[in-house]
């Protein structure tokens, strides 16, 4: 139990390391780019002048206008509105029964999502020829990867809550790749080479993409599609975290999470679902591999950051704002609240990593740590060592 834990919250596996060391594409210094600066070598660096940390916590449901229809509505979180997130973008999307966000890509980034109420159908098609058709609830997520074509739709007679997230803070749910679009901006003759039906019908339609469109309420059981023999896919893009998410419990709070190892499709992204209990916090601790991305479900929190040079800043959050820590930077979460703090945390990394600054403490010789800070060899052995996350 005591192996399991440490090796949750604290160290990654070897082969953890060598996966996610390939895919994040992890850059060796090379002696080129030493030449190239050698402004930034000695101690010059130390005594520079620091930036002041950004921002880091931006309120998604409030902070913009975003996009309304009768069908649906949709607030984003890209660059442009929480600019210190540059690898992962953020959605807050509703749709009402009946209601579709109309067959789409992206060209730039992959998409995870989160049911936060209500039930959603999607469709995907897959470049190894394959299609899947797949309805999800609350806590179940889904992942689509960069460029697979897609269509999200309400599911049932109730409005339905999604959360999704982007492995580009660079996209933009307002910038994507539509069919509507597409079509109706191909001139009506080469449409109907294309499709078999007359040019007037292309002629007449709506020059402009339908994004979020109003329908008939989906059938059950998942009817057939225009071609049956186009072959299903086994639920890939599917994984039901609230229930099947690697649970983990602690003192002050608990753990569910899916990556790569759990859900194989999820290359570029691990995500976890987090509660802090009132008074706990999340220990100070940080990520090698990864920036990290929160979603506050429920409660109210303070994140606080640490980014060297005596760069410290704490940000409150509470329901429906999200916070970015970037990769390597030190940090803690408080529940401030009197309910429990209920989060969706993201990072950019097909695996979890972590390091916590008591397990760090801990690996050190009683002595080391006391000269350290001025402390007797008593407080020294008397250092918490909980191997805990959240307490
Ligand atoms: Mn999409
Ligand atoms: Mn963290």
């Amino acid at each position: 139990m005591e192996t399991t834990r440490r090796g949750f919250l604290s160290a990654a596996s070897l082969s953890a390391v060598g996966i996610a060391a390939a895919a994040t594409g992890i850059n060796m210094l090379t002696p080129e780019k030493t030449q190239a600066s050698p402004k930034k070598m000695g101690k010059a660096t130390l005594a520079k002048a620091q930036e002041p940390l950004e921002d880091f916590v931006y309120d998604i449901e409030n902070g913009s206008e975003g996009y309304k229809s009768e069908g649906g509505t949709a607030k984003e979180a890209t660059v442009e509105e929480f600019p210190v997130s540059q690898s992962i973008a953020g959605v807050s999307m509703h749709l009402q029964p009946g209601a579709f966000r109309e067959m789409h890509w992206h060209s730039i980034a992959a998409e995870w999502a989160y049911i936060l109420e209500g039930q959603v159908r999607t469709t995907v098609i897959t470049p190894d020829g394959t299609t899947s058709t797949d309805d999800f609830e609350k806590g179940d997520i889904w992942y689509f990867p960069k460029g697979h074509g897609h269509m999200l739709q309400c599911l049932g007679n109730k409005p339905c809550h999604f959360l999704l997230g982007f492995d580009s803070g660079h996209f933009s749910e307002f910038g994507t790749f539509s069919i509507t679009d597409w079509v109706s901006h191909v001139s009506p003759e080469i449409m109907a080479r294309n499709t078999g039906l007359p040019a007037s019908f292309f002629a007449k339609l709506p020059k402009k993409e339908l994004y979020i469109g109003v329908g008939k309420i989906a059938v059950e059981p998942r009817p057939k599609n225009i071609n049956p023999a186009i072959p299903y896919s086994n639920s890939a893009h599917k994984f039901r975290m609230a229930k099947d998410g690697v649970y983990q419990q602690f003192k002050g709070g608990s753990v569910k999470m899916v990556s790569s190892l759990e859900f194989p499709i999820q290359q570029t992204i691990t995500s976890m679902l987090m509660e802090i209990e009132p008074g706990a916090i999340r220990e100070l601790h940080w990520h090698p591999n990864a920036d990290e991305w929160q979603y506050v479900i429920e409660g109210k929190g303070e994140v606080s950051i640490f980014g060297s040079h005596g760069r410290v800043k704490t940000m409150p959050y509470s329901k429906g704002m999200v916070a970015f820590i970037k990769q390597g930077y030190g940090h803690f979460i408080e529940n401030t609240g009197t309910e429990t703090l209920k989060l969706i945390v993201l990072f950019n990394s097909p695996v979890y990593q972590s390091l916590s600054l008591n397990d760090w403490l801990n690996s050190n010789p009683p002595q080391l740590v006391a000269d350290h800070f001025g402390m007797s060899l008593e407080q020294a052995a008397s250092l918490i060592n909980h191997k805990d996350g959240i307490y």
